[in-house]
């Protein structure tokens, strides 16, 4: 493949400050025995590799972690049956080559594994050279030295780990290059961001001590979902370029917006560490905070991450405290039935809560719109008008009008007459990993428009960001403050973690108030 086919876009829709870097890549995944490394962070690395993403002349994956084991032996494990069987789900949209088997032996000759403490200079000491010698091999033809460290790690052992990579991995200077050109490095870290205030500013002021925000990459998986870009883009090309949504997407024509999460399934044996954090924590806090900032905000200065980012952080600010009789929470019958559950678990698998945000646009709101004045047709029992975004399963998008049907006038989740109608055509992302509006027709299953096209892991994305330097899928250390104290306290008076979020979940449920 030529060098043009792999360099990286700076023309494109998103397109920002970002640098179209090239050189010597440089993956570490530490913790790379771990799950989450097997099941995700390897096998969206793969995929990446395997769509011409990571060039083989520039990138070098490394694993690190304390268990003792061959190159050969994290190979075999991450090769494991999981991801063979999504890569053959999905190879009929790979670009690279019509046989997987191919490429993922080509890909797993990339891996190599260092094995060392986390808190030992050793360790990080042989890390460096293993580096070094993958960029010392390509810097005749290339210039910097990029490193991306990946904390596949329980969040007690960041603090060493930073340290140790600030202390003997960070990128170097390499021949004759001006430093700006020598590369970067970077740290991407996985969710809880801690466990209250102090433990999340702790962790912040940890990492802030040893590196610059823009080398930060705090990830939220959910904020690489297909639909939840879409959200970005329908707001931006949607809402700020759509004159049918500019004037509708305020407090006057808006009643109340829910964001809906639900799981049919339980623990799974990960109950030890669910109860420790909560449907809050694990949740709440995190995914739906971040979507309920991407419907609710402003508009940004423009596409930047930092821009985009900065009103999210606002509509954060503008939002009230929480009122006691608004919160419900409760925890689904056979929670303590895991044996990893303590028998007096209080912990909340279930929450609903509503926000309200104090600015000019959603001054007392409680995407549902309100009832149509003077209503000829008499349908206020069929249900209003809403406009609802699924994120998961089945990504989609849906308006639910009154339309004319079998005599009656009756509430209906119309797609089929939105399209008869011409009723609008809206501006939305196409699937993929590159940024690029098409236009469509407002009612789109995603799976129907977008037959054969594979709809992107969010791990893919993310990691592919955090090459490129677009931060505007993570989170910034002030998105993580939590609510009012107020809500805290309410939270203490009952005994559990408050809340900010709107959630159903499926089993019947306790309630804990
Ligand atoms: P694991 O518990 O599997 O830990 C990963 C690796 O870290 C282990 O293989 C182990 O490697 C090392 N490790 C584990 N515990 C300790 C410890 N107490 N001290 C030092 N090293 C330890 O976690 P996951 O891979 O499941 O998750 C990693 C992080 O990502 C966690 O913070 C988790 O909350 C978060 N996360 C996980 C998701 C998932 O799908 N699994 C989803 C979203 C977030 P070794 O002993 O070889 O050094």
């Amino acid at each position: 493949m030529s060098r043009s086919e792999w360099s990286y876009r700076s023309d494109s829709f998103w397109s920002n400050d970002n640098v179209a870097e090239t050189g010597c890549l440089s993956i570490i995944v530490l913790g790379a025995s771990g799950d989450l490394a097997k099941e995700k962070t390897f096998p969206a690395l793969f995929h990446l590799y395997c769509q011409g993403f990571l060039p083989p002349s520039e990138v070098h994956i490394l694993g690190y972690a304390r268990t003792k084991i061959s190159d050969d032996e994290l190979r075999n494990r991450i090769a494991g049956e999981t991801w063979i069987l999504s890569f053959k789900k999905n190879k009929s949209t790979s670009t690279r080559s019509s046989s997987p088997s191919e490429d993922v032996s080509e890909s797993l000759k990339l891996v190599k594994y260092v094995s060392g403490s986390y808190d030992s200079a050793e360790g990080f000491q042989l890390l460096d050279k293993e580096i070094a010698m993958h960029e010392i091999s390509k810097s005749s033809q290339e210039v910097s030295s990029r490193r991306l460290f990946y904390l596949a790690l329980p969040p007690s052992v960041y603090p060493p780990v930073y340290r140790m990579i600030r202390k003997y991995c960070m990128n170097k200077y390499i021949r004759y290059f001006p430093a700006d050109l020598s590369g970067w490095t970077r740290v991407v870290v996985e969710k809880p961001f801690g466990k209250d205030l102090d433990s999340a500013e702790l962790l912040g002021s940890q990492i802030g001590e040893l590196f610059d925000e823009p080398q930060i990459y705090r990830i939220d998986h959910y904020l690489g979902k297909e639909l939840v870009q879409n959200l970005v883009i329908n707001i931006s090309s949607g809402r700020f370029a759509n004159r049918f949504f500019l004037p509708l997407w305020n407090c006057d024509n808006i009643d109340n917006v829910r964001i809906v999460f639900r799981e049919d399934f339980g623990t799974e044996g990960h109950g030890g560490y669910f109860d420790e954090y909560g449907i809050i924590r694990d949740i709440i806090q995190n995914h739906l905070l971040q979507v309920f900032c991407l419907v609710a905000m402003e508009k940004p200065v423009s596409l930047k991450p930092e821009h985009i980012r900065d009103e999210k952080v606002k509509v954060l600010q503008s939002v009230l405290p929480i009122k006691d009789e608004e919160v419900v929470l409760g925890q689904y019958e056979g929670y303590r039935d895991d044996v990893t559950v303590p028998d007096h678990s209080n912990t909340p698998t279930f929450a609903t809560v509503i926000l309200r945000i104090h600015n000019e646009r959603w001054e007392d709101i409680h995407v549902q719109f309100k009832d149509v004045p003077g209503d000829i047709f008499k349908c206020e029992k069929q249900g209003r008008n809403e406009f609802v975004i699924r994120l998961q399963p089945s990504e989609a998008m849906y308006m639910k009008l009154t339309m004319s049907y079998d005599q009656s006038y009756c509430f209906y989740e119309c797609c089929f007459h939105v399209c008869r109608l011409s009723f609008m055509l809206q501006h939305v992302k196409q699937p993929g990993l590159e940024m690029s509006a098409v236009q469509m027709s407002i009612s789109l299953s995603y799976k129907q428009r977008y037959q054969g096209v594979m709809i992107r892991e969010a791990y893919e994305r993310l990691v592919l960001d955090t090459i490129r330097g677009d931060q505007q899928h993570f989170v910034r250390r002030d998105e993580l403050k939590p609510g009012p104290t107020e809500a805290d306290e309410l939270s203490a008076k009952a005994g559990y973690v408050q809340t900010h979020g709107y959630i159903w979940a499926l089993p019947p449920h306790r309630n804990l108030l």
